[in-house]
């Protein structure tokens, strides 16, 4: 086991994985820019580092300072969180070549997943089912064409190199198609420096339903289940579930059997989501997140378990704690993502927070980096907590959210905080009726 671990990361995950470490018995190592001198995972992790001015690409996204910065203070890992260096293929790789070990998958598997064409490639080949769609790259309208007609309409043109739901176009004809292919095409250019695009069926109105996995990087795998989390605005995620309120005991079986076998014949190594689109009763990939996710405490909430110490253990070459078997599903868990936004219109509100009390009690969870007197810094997401709830059920665990949000107190800047008290007053809400359209309908008729 690792005596030394560097976090390269900020605000709450930051947090998390210093708590992990501290259980452990591991030493911590924060790194910091120089707007987040007083940022609480500088204050709680054993030693810290300034790696660099404010803007992440000087500092948080500086594999440079970060490996002299495990060589300075003796750090024998490195845990990346979740956005910023996670997946990144050349910082894995780079770590990997100074000795130092990656807590997360091999640079191979970032860089497998991290190219959406391999990715549902490689899915497919292990067995994973994808949404239908071209093969690979679509060279010319002439293609885009053909593949439309035998998938049939609406169609959706994605780019390769595309994240973040950007470059992406639906066009539900071949007139629409026509611009809809070059529109595609000139926005991945202008945004990822690269105009492939591919194309796949359009569905109308699925569910976000992803599984998450777990490898030993020795062949062995395992599935904990689905999160749902359908209720998206622009494709971010602002609210998840675990278990997904349609999913039933044998889908899972199924859809999370068919994800841990194909991570076994990967030799995948730590945490990994599978992101499918569910519709129907069935499963289309979209793609895998080779890291931890944001949503990752509604699973630790039902089955009980720390992920962020599982990856850990793994990392150094120790075993998982659990087996297929251990893993059982224990009531509800319900995640909300607390921003620093104005409510409707989700403009970012940093600023200085006045005064701030976090709910408790049963079930209740916030995992935050905020404090009284804390001044939000503009340069980075506008994530600031996550209030997480666990219920023997769907019910206990929306009554128990209710009541948790009423007791969160975060005065001096806007948070997203009234938009779930709006929420959990919607009946296609309380029944779990939402898909991932839902959101940004009833936002467009609400705050029309
Ligand atoms: P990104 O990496 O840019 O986030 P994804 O491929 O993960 O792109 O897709 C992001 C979102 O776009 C999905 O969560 C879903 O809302 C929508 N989407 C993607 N593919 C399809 C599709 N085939 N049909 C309908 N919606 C889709």
């Amino acid at each position: 086991m690792f005596d030394k671990i560097l976090i390269a990361n900020r605000g709450e995950i930051a947090l998390r994985v210093i708590r992990a470490c501290q259980e452990m018995g591991i030493k911590s190592v924060a790194v910091h820019s120089t707007a987040d001198a007083d940022a609480m995972h500088v204050r709680m992790a054993d030693e810290s580092v300034c790696i660099g001015p404010a803007p992440s690409s000087e500092s948080y996204l500086s594999k440079a300072a970060i490996i002299s910065a495990c060589e300075i203070t003796g750090a024998q890992a490195v845990h990346p969180g979740y956005g910023f260096l996670s997946e990144n293929a050349a910082f894995a790789q780079a770590l990997e070549d100074h000795g130092i070990t990656f807590i997360g998958p091999s640079a191979e598997h970032i860089r497998i997943m991290g190219d959406k064409i391999t990715a549902k490639d490689t899915a497919k080949a292990l067995g994973i089912p994808v949404v239908p769609g071209s093969d690979g790259g679509v060279p010319d309208f002439e293609t885009a064409k053909r593949v439309a007609q035998e998938i049939g309409y609406p169609v959706i043109i994605k780019a390769t190199a595309g994240g973040g739901g950007r470059g992406m176009k639906v066009a539900k004809s071949v007139e629409e198609l026509e611009i809809a292919f070059r529109t595609a095409r000139s926005e991945a250019k202008a945004a990822f420096g690269n105009d492939e695009v591919y194309m796949e069926k359009y569905l109308q109105r699925p569910r976000h339903i992803e599984i998450q996995v777990f490898g030993d990087g020795k062949g062995g795998a395992v599935h904990l289940g689905e999160r749902d989390c359908s209720l998206q605005r622009r494709h971010q995620k602002v609210f998840e579930e675990a278990p997904g309120p349609v999913i039933t005991p044998k889908l899972r079986a199924e859809i999370g059997g068919i994800c841990a076998n194909a991570m076994q014949k990967l030799k995948y190594i730590g945490a990994g989501t599978i992101e499918f689109l569910y519709e129907d009763g069935k499963f289309y990939f979209i793609e895998m997140n080779t890291r931890l996710q944001v949503e990752h405490p509604v699973t630790e909430g039902i089955f009980g378990v720390d992920l962020v110490r599982e990856q850990i253990r793994v990392a150094s070459g120790m075993d998982l704690s659990f087996t297929q078997n251990d893993l059982e599903i224990n009531g509800h868990a319900i995640e909300v993502r607390i921003n620093a936004e104005k409510i409707p219109n989700f403009s970012p509100c940093p600023g200085r927070i006045t005064q701030f009390h976090a709910p408790g009690g049963l079930g209740v969870r916030m995992d935050s980096a905020i404090y009284d007197g804390y001044r939000i810094p503009p340069y980075y997401d506008s994530l600031i907590g996550k209030l997480i709830v666990h219920g023997r059920d769907r019910p206990e665990a929306l009554s128990r959210l209710k009541r948790a949000l009423s007791e969160l107190i975060i005065d001096g800047i806007d948070t997203s905080i009234p938009l779930f008290h709006m929420l959990l007053a919607e009946p296609d809400i309380q029944n779990g009726e939402y898909n991932i359209h839902w959101l940004e309908k009833w936002l467009a008729e609400r705050f029309a």
